[in-house]
């Protein structure tokens, strides 16, 4: 089982130096105990890239919000940021491999499709919101794991070979 809330405090502490290079603060507003089933190390690989992105794609002096909340059964984890967004047209593909709207920004354009296939594999969806020139929210949902289920059965979510992160 894995404390999401705990994860983001870690991936917090790990994009901290890259966060404030650009003078850009990352907040956390989370519910306590938010538990899911799965790989910590692949729920990880999924929020490191999302906050990455958060933060590579937004402008100096400006924060971004990680929230996370409970809705219904659900798990929902929010990374808000005020960034350069995406256009409409754009935003249809930023989820497919190798997409990038600037391949001059670096990396592979393989983040997003990583982190929508492992969410998936555990059995959650990723969505994007976002508007040029305002921002972007990603949220990711997650079956909640109560804590009465807390033995139960992980072995239904495949294990992948290793994938890298940006
Ligand atoms: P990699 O993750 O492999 O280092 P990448 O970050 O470019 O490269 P993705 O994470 O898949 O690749 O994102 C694909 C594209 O979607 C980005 O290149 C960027 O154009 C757009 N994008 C992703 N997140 C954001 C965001 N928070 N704000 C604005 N654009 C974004
Ligand atoms: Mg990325």
């Amino acid at each position: 089982r894995v404390d999401l809330k705990e994860l983001l405090q870690e991936i917090m502490l790990n994009l901290w130096t890259k966060a404030e290079k650009r003078t850009i603060e990352l907040r956390l507003d989370s519910v306590d105990k938010p538990l899911v089933e799965g790989d910590a190390n692949r729920l990880k690989q999924v929020f490191l890239n999302l906050i990455d992105n958060a933060i590579k794609f937004s402008h100096e002096n400006s924060a971004i919000d990680l929230f996370v909340s409970f809705e219904g059964n659900n798990v929902v984890v929010q990374v808000h940021d005020t960034g350069i967004g995406i256009s409409e047209d754009h935003l249809v593909r930023v989820k497919d491999r190798f997409f990038q709207v600037d391949p001059l920004n670096g990396g592979t354009g393989l983040g997003l499709a990583i982190s929508q296939q492992l969410v998936e594999l555990h059995h959650g969806i990723l969505l994007i919101q976002s508007e040029l020139d305002v921002g972007t929210t990603i949220v990711v949902r997650l079956p909640r794991l109560l804590e009465a289920e807390e033995s139960a059965d992980s072995s239904e979510i495949p294990q992948l070979p290793g994938a890298e992160t940006s």
